[in-house]
């Protein structure tokens, strides 16, 4: 039987790969979200997850695409989930919704603050951190297999480094099962972050989470939400060809071969993709990484 729980894929020996999309809002989003979807068959991705909006009906649509890309396209399909906006029972109300729809695991995260607000403030009757969420899901549905983020560079709102890890160390001392990083561009920074983690008996496997950068325009505006570096190479190179989409996509896609290459080389135990519900970059880093034996 296909194994479901992300945990056993990543015990098992070969690097495991996943993609993530995000719930559409329009019309031309659902066709490009399914048309992706589609695309990606060939690129065999062990699971694929979508992520949880920052409030109103997009989160229903987290619900909705999950169930299609699973009993449509016949993916493992991780939701995330945040603390945002909602009460304990609501979260009680879509973890049993989520069970319903037969997924068996989660990315448990604290989510951002809502668009116009600066500073998280849970709900009344909600949660505060991720490592509550966990540890509510833990209480409420411990069959789950839970995914948490990580921040190989900071989570932005930390003061420092060593605080965020404790933080880190907190959530899967509260029960998740792996880690996915936010996007970086330097994997001297993956190496590092993991290495951190080790000595402070963070002992869950940390997959690397990783951005085909598909613009100049694209990579800007994205580094500038979640603050990662953009190395100066990578920069210039866009930037030579920021009026060509064929050539900034092949830029993207050398960039994050070169630097999957060197994660899985160095033990990395998989890779996920932001793909931005988009397949071109993913489809042609997928077969060079299957062509150099890096993937299975
Ligand atoms: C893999 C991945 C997937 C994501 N998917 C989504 C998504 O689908 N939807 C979405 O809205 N956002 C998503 N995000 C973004 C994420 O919601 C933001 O980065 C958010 O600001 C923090 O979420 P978290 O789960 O890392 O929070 P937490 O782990 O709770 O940390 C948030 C901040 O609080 C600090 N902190 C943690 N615990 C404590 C404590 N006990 N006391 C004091 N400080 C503490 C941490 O150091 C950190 O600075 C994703 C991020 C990643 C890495």
């Amino acid at each position: 039987m296909k194994t479901q729980s992300i945990k056993e894929m990543l015990a098992a020996a070969a690097p495991v790969f996943s993609v993530e999309f995000f719930p559409p809002k329009t019309e031309e989003g659902a066709r490009q979200i399914l048309r992706t979807a589609k695309a990606l068959q060939a690129s065999r991705p062990d699971f694929v997850s979508i992520t949880y909006g920052a409030g109103g009906s997009t989160r229903e649509r987290t619900l909705d695409y999950g169930e299609l890309l699973q009993d449509i396209f016949g993916y493992e399909v991780m939701p995330h989930l945040t603390c945002v906006g909602h009460s304990r029972d609501e979260l009680r109300g879509i973890l049993e919704r989520f069970r319903k729809c037969g997924f068996h695991n989660i990315m448990t995260l604290r989510g951002d603050p809502p668009k116009g607000e600066t500073e998280f403030k849970p709900h009344p009757d909600g949660l505060a951190y991720a490592s509550e969420l966990v540890a509510f899901i833990r209480e409420t549905c411990p069959d789950f297999c839970l995914g948490v983020g990580g921040y190989p560079e900071k989570h932005p709102e930390a003061t420092d480094m060593e605080t965020d890890l404790a933080h880190l160390r907190h959530k899967v001392v509260q029960g998740a099962d792996f880690i996915t990083t936010q996007l970086f561009f330097n994997n001297a920074d993956y190496f590092r972050f993991v290495g951190r983690c080790r000595e402070l008996n963070i002992a869950v496997p940390i997959v690397p989470g990783i951005l085909p950068a598909l613009s100049h325009s694209q990579l800007k505006r994205f580094c500038g939400f979640c603050q990662a570096t953009i190395p100066e190479e990578l920069e210039e190179r866009l930037a030579a060809v920021a009026d060509d989409e064929e050539a900034s996509q092949k830029v993207g896609v050398d960039w994050a071969f070169e630097q999957i290459r060197g994660l899985l080389e160095g033990g990395a135990p998989g890779v996920h993709l932001y793909i931005l519900n988009r397949s071109g970059a993913t489809v042609a880093l997928t077969e060079r990484l299957r062509a150099e034996g890096l993937l299975k």
